[in-house]
């Protein structure tokens, strides 16, 4: 297995910014991720870091990178679809709309591997009511702790109903579990449609996200879109340092280029703050979406 010391995490985030990890782990197959996850207590996971802001003055002990990890797609004779973790969203919507079947294709623009969309039910903006969660089936995971899915070693299978999902949110957020694999049960889909259904989320992309400098998509998942609004306009925050969008609407930006020109874990979470004390004057209710590892 893979291991690389003193790893700059940074490397591994889409918002280009986290601390160094003293001992970065890149399982192979799912016997050592499953070794592994027991062996180091307190690791941290990480998938394709698009959703993570983390603390870059920190030193963290031990991280399991998802990404080696490998990729396993199926389809059963009756329908049912299984993917590993790591496998890429772009990769299981490929794969399910070459088997004549579709349903996720607004998640072709999204950086992320099949593990942590589930963990963060990834999906469409609220109003449209689409998430992952529609299509699972099942979740296989390793129990981190003693659950009453199963004791701490033991692998389980939890049923949609018990993953608890909601707006972004999930069982999963309680770090008791790890994913392994899920099951899926996909509607049939023409390729046509599907071709159209990608082709149509990557132009609303194209025109809508301000995808030229490192983010992690929506900041908060519970905002007021007024609010959010003005936050847009004022671009606050410092702008070649950390500073909101101001074409995209909850977008976070950081600055490219050397180390010392990007913005600072202290002053991405101060803008935060900001955000939130702007809602609480308010009487609005504001909650983050991205996983912050202070
Ligand atoms: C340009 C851009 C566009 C985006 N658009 C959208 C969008 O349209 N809709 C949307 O919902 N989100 C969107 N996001 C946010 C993000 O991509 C999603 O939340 C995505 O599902 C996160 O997956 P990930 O693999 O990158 O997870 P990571 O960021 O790597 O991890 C997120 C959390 O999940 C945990 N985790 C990851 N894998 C596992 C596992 N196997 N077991 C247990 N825990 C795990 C991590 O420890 C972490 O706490 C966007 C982000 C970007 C950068």
């Amino acid at each position: 297995m893979k291991v690389l010391t003193n790893e700059s995490l940074s490397s591994y985030t889409t918002f280009c910014m986290g601390g160094i990890c003293k001992n970065m782990y890149f399982p192979q197959n799912k016997q050592e991720l499953i070794q592994l996850a027991l062996e180091k207590k307190d690791c941290r996971f990480i998938g394709g870091g698009s959703n993570l802001l983390i603390n870059d003055s920190k030193e963290f002990d031990n991280v399991i990178c998802l990404r080696e990890l490998s990729q396993e797609l199926d389809i059963s004779d009756d329908g049912f679809v299984t993917a590993s973790a790591s496998v890429r969203l772009q990769k299981l919507i490929n794969f399910i709309n070459k088997n004549g079947m579709g349903g996720i294709e607004y998640l072709f623009s999204v950086p992320g591997l099949v593990g942590g969309a589930i963990y963060m039910n990834a999906g469409r903006g609220k109003a449209f009511n689409c998430t992952i969660a529609d299509h699972i089936v099942s979740v296989e995971v390793l129990c981190l702790e003693d659950t009453k899915f199963g004791g701490r070693g033991e692998v389980a299978e939890l049923s949609k109903e018990d993953c608890c999902f909601g707006y972004r949110n999930s069982i999963f957020h309680s770090n008791s579990f790890l994913i392994l694999s899920a099951k899926f049960r996909f509607p049939e889909m023409s390729a046509e449609e599907s071709a159209k259904r990608r082709k149509e989320r990557l132009d609303l992309c194209r025109e809508k996200q301000d995808n030229l400098k490192p983010n992690f998509g929506s900041v908060f998942c519970e905002a007021n879109p007024k609010l959010m609004k003005l936050v847009r306009k004022l671009q606050l925050g410092d702008k070649d340092g950390v500073h909101f969008s101001g074409k995209t609407n909850n977008w976070l930006l950081n600055s490219k280029g050397k180390k010392s020109e990007k913005g600072s874990f202290d002053k991405a979470l101060k803008l935060i703050e900001k955000v939130k004390m702007l809602h609480k004057l308010f009487r609005k209710p504001c909650k983050p979406e991205v996983i912050i590892w202070k």
